[in-house]
């Protein structure tokens, strides 16, 4: 059994085995939470990123994937990158965005985390609208196969919360 928590703050605070990044998929850093990790994190987590790119992902993390590093100095022992999609009016791409959740949930049982920290991924810069990312984002969890014991929503603000909060009923 999996237990969802909903907190508001910033995940570079959290404690967790694992805290998932919303990177892009060039896994160099970008804004919104991308930069916060990094920023907090350290150089470590961009080190890790490149011989990724060096490696087997040459191409970059395709959207909906995800893979795993070192936290560097985050109060984590694993950021999980996942890519999502940025949202589109005129194509249905919410089965992206559930692969991320369900991705970074396989990449967690992998390395044995049992706690595993989630923004609300997709709904900045690639403007996922709230309600409907925290509908995905919930069921995605719920339904997920998975060994992790807790997965905890960090919300940036008060309306994403309000909106996971309303999901979680
Ligand atoms: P994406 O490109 O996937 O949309 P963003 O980082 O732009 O990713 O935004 C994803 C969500 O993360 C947004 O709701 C944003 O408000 C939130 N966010 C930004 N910084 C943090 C942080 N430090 N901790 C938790 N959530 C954050």
């Amino acid at each position: 059994m999996t237990t969802i928590t909903l907190v508001r703050g910033d995940i570079t605070r959290e404690s967790a085995d694992a805290i998932v990044n919303a990177a892009n998929s060039s896994l160099l850093g970008g804004g919104g939470v991308d930069g916060a990790i990094h920023r907090r994190g350290g150089p470590a987590i961009l080190e890790e990123c490149r011989k990724l790119r060096a490696g087997h992902l040459g191409k970059g993390l395709p959207t909906g994937r995800a893979v795993a590093t070192t936290a560097g100095a985050l109060d984590a022992r694993w950021v999980i990158h996942t890519v999502g999609p940025v949202h589109s009016a005129t194509e249905d791409r919410s089965g992206l965005l559930a692969s991320c959740y369900r991705e970074s949930l396989r990449v967690a049982d992998e390395l044995g985390a049992r706690t595993v920290a989630f923004p609300a991924i997709s709904t900045g810069v690639y403007r996922w609208p709230m309600d409907d990312a925290a509908r995905i984002a919930v069921t995605a969890v719920r339904e997920a196969d998975t060994g992790v014991e807790e997965v905890r929503f960090v919300l940036f603000d008060d309306r994403a919360h309000a909106a996971f909060a309303a999901r979680l009923g």
